[in-house]
């Protein structure tokens, strides 16, 4: 009997509909998924020894081809539009067995990871791919089991991962050759056409986003630490805005840097890896991520090296977006249960282009609201397709649209509840530019957004004296220290004032025009909250 034979219906590919492998890898750890992914010519070492990939003309995640299967189960409780774009359940059904029977019979790797570390609200996800460094990009994403949990192994969703299957949209209802869809009702994920295994992490996101809500708890896009004291903070904000660099802190456990849920008992990781942005990476302002960014066993996509794996890093020759995917306990200070107390403050990052708002502000209930829902950062480099590297103001709800299954309300009305029974203190903070917006001022320096949020966080912005900013009724402290008094105020770090407040009045409108859509969903007070434009 050949090996082919043996490896028909394997258990490592039970649920996955592929009943065949010419070769199956289950569960291979870190070295060996490098080794295989070393010889079939998947990428090279670094000269440390992470491994180099390159993710092809996907450099980040392709939106326009995401898509929710339009099931009678789920249907009513989804939020079609741009971001959940329908799928027909036939068209899902083609492209399924077309991804299958393309996976069949060929190299798999598999992978049986949990994603959540609250045990009463994780799922297990069984991922079957041929790429060998895609498996080693899940296995360092999501949390791995231990050997006793993989005994008896069920996945809840399966992903099929099929990178250079292309998709034809006249064939499987899709818009191009890549094809990420999920299916609620059948607990599958289906990606095609693309090499970029952020899609991988995302997907996954996208289903605690659908699961979690009806139980009563939150997901979010944000990171979190936790302090000596036990206290556990939150950092939501879209891509760019510092979620994973201001999350790493060697004065506080990392519990996770970029999805947790937010329920009856405190926070909890979704995953068990980080994905580091590392364009510029600096070992001085980031030296926990340089360092794991410099290591076996971490994967760097898109990232340039010379022949003998010297990085380097300032090179953007593939993509702004070069990033490190690396396991939580790379960082020197974690949290490796994944899991923290209720949050006792939560900050909401935005990297402002416009160089308007303060670098921090303290926010009352209402008007984090009214924050949560606007979603608001300003982009310079692009994670996604088609994003050029010109600043673009972006208003994101819930700091994760194209994340959300949901209706944003949803996710809105239990951060409101959450907020209003656990007390937690709400910031907000411009990681964006100051002295004047992109191209005339510069980018807030790390350092200083550190010193404010070690201030916050500690609670020495208590008791201290504010004062409330025209334009968006934000409370602003007037001193803190080792931040200048005059980067605390933005119109006094602009040369011209009368351009902030143009810039500053040019602002507001666009946070009003778009949250015109929430205005009717929202009660009086977040309405009435947010914005105290001067006429
Ligand atoms: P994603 O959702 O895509 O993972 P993120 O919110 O985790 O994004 P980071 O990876 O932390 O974003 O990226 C923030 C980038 O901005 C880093 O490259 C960091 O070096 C840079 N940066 C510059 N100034 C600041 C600042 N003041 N605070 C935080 N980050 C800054
Ligand atoms: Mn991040």
């Amino acid at each position: 009997m050949s090996d082919v034979a043996n490896l028909r219906d394997a258990v490592p590919l039970a649920g996955t509909g592929v009943r065949l492998a010419s070769a199956l890898h289950a569960n291979l750890t870190a070295p060996a998924l490098v080794a295989h992914s070393l010889r079939k010519g998947e990428g090279r070492l670094s000269a440390e020894g992470a491994i180099i990939v390159r993710t092809g003309v996907h450099t980040g995640r392709s939106t326009g081809d995401k898509f929710v299967v339009d099931e009678p189960g789920s249907t009513g409780d989804v939020w079609w539009g741009k971001v959940n774009q329908k799928l027909p359940e036939a068209k899902f059904a083609v492209l399924k067995s077309r991804v299958q029977a393309y996976l069949q019979g060929r190299e798999l790797f598999t992978q049986d990871l949990y994603a959540g570390a609250d045990p009463a609200n994780r799922i297990s996800v069984r991922l079957v791919t041929t790429g060998a460094w895609q498996a080693l990009f899940a296995r360092n994403m999501f949390i791995r089991p231990k050997a006793s949990e993989l005994a008896g192994f069920v996945p809840d969703y399966v992903i099929l991962h099929a990178p250079e299957f292309e998709a034809d949209p006249s064939i499987d209802g899709v818009n191009s050759s890549s094809a990420i869809v999920l299916s609620f009702t059948e607990k599958m994920i289906v990606i095609a056409g693309t090499q970029y295994a952020g899609e991988i992490k995302k997907s996954i996101f996208t289903v605690m986003n659908w699961i979690l809500p009806p139980r009563g708890v939150l997901p979010m896009h944000c990171s979190a630490n936790i302090g000596k004291n036990e206290d556990s903070a939150l950092f939501f904000g879209l891509s760019g805005t510092g979620k994973t660099t201001l999350s790493s802190d060697p004065e506080r456990r990392l519990i996770g840097d970029d999805e947790h849920g937010w329920g009856p008992d405190g926070v909890f990781n979704f995953e068990g890896g980080c994905y580091a942005k590392v364009i510029d990476l600096s070992q001085e302002s980031e030296p926990e991520i340089w360092a794991a960014s410099h290591r076996f066993g971490t994967v760097l996509e898109n990232v340039v090296a010379d022949p003998h794996g010297r990085l380097d890093l300032t090179d953007k020759t593939y993509t702004e977006n070069t990033r490190a995917c690396y396991p939580v306990e790379f960082i020197p200070n974690v949290e490796l249960s994944g899991r923290g107390a209720t949050p006792k403050n939560a900050v909401m990052l935005t990297a402002d282009a416009f160089g308007v708002l303060p670098p921090i502000a303290r926010l009352n209930p209402a008007q984090a609201m009214y924050h949560f829902l606007s979603g608001y950062t300003a982009r310079v480099a692009g994670t996604e397709k088609g994003l050029g590297s010109e600043p673009q103001a972006t208003f994101s709800t819930c700091f994760g649209s194209p994340f959300l299954p949901r209706h944003p309300q949803v996710y809105g009305k239990l951060l409101q509840a959450l907020i209003k029974e656990h007390g937690a203190s709400c910031w907000l903070v411009n990681t964006g530019w100051t002295g004047g917006g992109y191209g005339v001022g510069k980018r807030m320096s790390i350092a200083h957004t550190r010193a404010l949020l070690r201030a916050a966080l500690a609670g020495e912005l208590d008791g201290v004296a504010y004062r409330t900013d025209p334009f968006f009724g934000l409370e602003i402290p007037e001193h803190v220290a080792g931040v200048p008094d005059e980067v605390l105020d933005p119109r006094t770090s602009w040369a011209d004032k009368d351009e902030y407040d143009k810039a500053a009045s040019g602002l507001v409108k666009r946070f009003e025009d778009n949250f015109a859509t929430f205005a009717d969903l929202v009660d009086d007070e977040v309405k009435a909250a947010a914005i105290r434009a001067v006429a």
